[in-house]
């Protein structure tokens, strides 16, 4: 028996360790930090951040989700608002730093029921049932839509970039993002639809404006053809997609080859050169007469496929040739000999075209009709990545647009609604739990609150006039950030995929939950990262927010 008294210890000394409201108050801390650096950037006037790494490559932006990726985050609890935020991407597409500052506010209003001695526990089962509300008064406000609803689709791409510096396009960019969208949507037999937006390539070409991007029925690869004595365009392609080299290998081994007189050379020669005649025969014999090789090209073979006028382009990156595959219905071959004409895919025109400095090779009217490209134009490579994050959240937002079928209005109108029908919901609970649901719902009006900060606009007026409206019946009411007064979203036409709303509340409350329920920190042995899970961490990240408001 061991004396009364007497601590076990289980834990090597020196461990860090943090317990009970310690623990929990410094998580926090370190969740609200990293809800504080993307704070600034909400909504259309939200600003944006210029992200430094240490070789001192630049990028601006004000996607949630691009920043804290590249921001160097330590604290545990502070990785799991990163993580928030990649759900959101992943789910929805768009909506990152509303989850992010969401699930901020939600920890913030429970630290200040902690400290009135709720139970984190309690606060958590408060808040899920709030979460389970805020959903129902989603699918409550949300309007139906369909496919053929091209011009709401587009209202819902031109809201998601309404915040990015690209917005000046946004006309464009959406008439792209809906048009792409709709062409690669696949109908399922319950009569709903199904985006992949793998089917949606994206190049990117540094060069030219913003109002160049366009989309391109087919595939673009970005390689010219080989040889200029080949056709620039040819009509009614059928394609070879070879991964293979059409040169003659080179020994791998140190070989000498011993020749003793002229001839012998000559014949090693004629040897080679007829190796590679065969090759492209092979090819040719195929019926293809466009050809897409893997790997290289001899020069001699370029000539003979020159000859036979054969379009081909040499060292085609992996992920093009897979993508050609899945356009053209062809199959990518290993071993040149076994090259049938059952492999070749198929097109319409395959042509060259010079786009700013560059050739590049477009596949057009491919058999699979559901490929399409989107070819990103602008003056820097700065403009150009800001406009591919653009286009990634339009195409996103229309695609799950398309596969809910409902979209939610912004603006905070919906966060709004969401908080007026909690705290009605609040009262019929009743208890301890009644004011987590309070809490929360005072914590959905963080959206309206940070957009009206951001637009320099008074948050308690404009939350006041909110409320108000909401109570009236007027489900829509936000804040237009341009004019500074509450209005209709609807026909401000600030639209948003419901997912964008719903996936946010379910991810913010997650993180919270998961993070209320944390009272005991212990750095454990290996991964020396978690060794920063004290005090210190939670520091770091609230530097970087601080970073981030300078700019
Ligand atoms: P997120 O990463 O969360 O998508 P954004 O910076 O894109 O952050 O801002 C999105 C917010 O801006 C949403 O709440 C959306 O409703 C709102 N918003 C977009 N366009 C407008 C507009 N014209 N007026 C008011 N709010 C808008
Ligand atoms: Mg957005």
């Amino acid at each position: 028996m061991m004396p009364a008294g007497t601590q076990i210890l289980v834990l090597k000394e020196g461990t860090r360790r943090e317990r009970g409201k310690g623990a929990q108050f410094n998580n926090i801390a370190a969740a609200k930090a990293v809800a504080d650096a993307v704070r600034s950037t909400l909504g259309p006037r939200g600003m944006d951040k210029m992200l430094v790494d240490s070789l001192g490559d630049v990028v601006i932006t004000n996607d949630g989700v691009t920043i804290l990726k590249e921001i160097d985050i330590e604290h545990p609890a502070a990785k799991m608002l990163v993580e928030v935020a990649k759900t959101q991407d992943e789910e929805a597409g768009d909506g990152t730093t509303t989850a992010v500052i969401l699930a901020g506010e939600l920890l913030k209003r429970a630290e200040d029921l902690i400290e009135q001695n709720i139970h984190p526990t309690v606060i958590a089962a408060g808040y899920r049932l709030a979460s389970d509300k805020a959903h129902e008064v989603l699918e409550k406000v949300a309007m139906k839509i369909s496919i053929k609803d091209a011009d709401v689709l587009k209202k819902v791409a031109m809201t998601s970039m309404s915040s990015k510096s690209a917005s000046g396009h946004k006309e464009l960019l959406a008439d792209i993002a809906v048009k792409a969208v709709s062409t690669v949507a696949e109908k399922r037999a319950d009569d709903s639809y199904f985006v992949d937006d793998d089917n949606i390539q994206v190049v990117k070409k540094q060069g030219g404006s913003i109002a160049d991007t366009a989309m391109v029925d087919g595939i673009i690869v970005d390689k010219e053809r080989v040889h200029p004595g080949m056709p620039g365009e040819v009509r009614e392609g059928k394609i070879a997609l070879i991964d293979a080299a059409l040169e003659v290998k080179k020994t791998e081994i140190d070989a000498k080859i011993e020749i003793t007189d002229p001839t012998q050379l000559q014949a090693f020669l004629n040897e080679e050169e007829s190796m590679l005649k065969r090759m492209v025969e092979t090819v040719r014999k195929s019926g293809a007469n466009v050809l897409f090789c893997q790997k290289g090209i001899d020069d001699l073979a370029q000539h003979y496929l020159a000859k036979a006028e054969i379009y081909a382009v040499r060292r085609v990156k992996k992920s093009d040739m897979e993508k050609l595959a899945k356009a053209t219905g062809g199959k990518v071959v290993t071993k040149l000999d076994e090259l049938a004409k059952d492999d070749l895919g198929y097109a319409k025109l395959v042509y060259e075209k010079k786009i700013g400095e560059d050739e590049m090779t477009f596949v057009t009217g491919c058999k699979n009709p559901k490929a399409v490209s989107i070819l990103i134009r602008g003056g820097t490579e700065h403009v150009v990545d800001e406009v591919e994050r653009s286009l990634e959240d339009a195409t996103s937002v229309v695609a799950v647009a398309i596969e809910d079928g409902k979209v939610i209005t912004g603006g905070g109108s919906s966060a709004t609604e969401i908080a007026l029908s909690l705290r009605d919901f609040a009262a019929t609970i009743g208890g301890r739990e009644q004011i987590a649901i309070e809490a929360f719902a005072d914590a959905m009006e963080v959206i309206p609150r940070t957009l009206s900060e951001n637009a320099g606009l008074d948050p308690i007026d404009i939350l006041i006039e909110l409320r108000k409206e909401h109570k009236k019946g007027n489900k829509h009411a936000g804040v237009n950030v341009f004019t500074g007064k509450v209005a209709d979203m609807k026909k401000e036409n600030v639209i948003e995929p419901i997912r964008v709303g719903s996936q946010a509340v379910s991810s913010a409350t997650d993180a919270a939950v998961m993070v209320l329920r944390i009272d005991d920190v212990i750095a454990a042995r290996s991964g020396g990262g978690a060794g920063g899970a004290g005090p210190k961490g939670g520091g770091e990240g609230g530097e970087g927010g601080g970073d981030g408001e300078e700019f």
